[in-house]
């Protein structure tokens, strides 16, 4: 077995859709970010890459590539899915949390989950998200910034 810890944070901005877990959350301000800055998709990729020492997702998916520009994280997360693949590795379980101040993220998790699932192609009970808050302390708690954890549990398959 291997475990990989992932770790993302993209600042919230006018004029951009604010997506998290593949889902559009309707608010007036969403991510900044090359791609579509989906922060909790982000660091759930970095958590599996992690776990394997396949580097970073800067190293897979660069920034400078304009083929990432606007790019939809959950296309990284199923190609982050092959390169797990190509190892000859599973996922057992995905755990993770977003620290967002705001909007009330509460109603839109149990889509997160779905949305995630069906790309890595694994059970709604091995992924969990959590929402928190940071208490109005710090650049999360001050709405200027959404910040994502995961870890992320795999196994030989062979
Ligand atoms: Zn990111």
């Amino acid at each position: 077995m291997r475990i990989g810890i992932g770790y993302d944070i993209h600042k919230l901005t006018e004029n951009r859709d604010l997506i998290l877990g593949g889902v559009k959350i309707p608010y007036e301000l969403g991510l900044l970010g090359h791609s579509d800055a989906d922060v909790l998709v982000h660091a759930i990729i970095d958590s599996m890459l992690g776990a394997l020492a396949l580097r970073d997702i800067g190293y897979h998916f660069p920034d400078t590539d304009e083929k990432y520009k606007n790019a939809n994280s959950m296309n990284l997360l199923s190609e982050t899915l092959k390169l797990i693949k190509n190892e000859g590795y599973k996922i057992v379980n995905i755990d993770s949390n977003i620290i967002c101040q705001k909007p009330k993220l509460m109603n839109y998790i149990d889509e997160m989950r779905k949305n995630i699932s069906q790309v890595l192609n694994i059970e709604l009970n091995q992924i969990s998200i959590k929402a928190k808050t940071n208490e109005k302390m710090d650049s999360t708690g001050n709405g200027i910034a959404i910040v994502a954890n995961a870890v992320c549990l795999l196994e030989s398959d062979v």
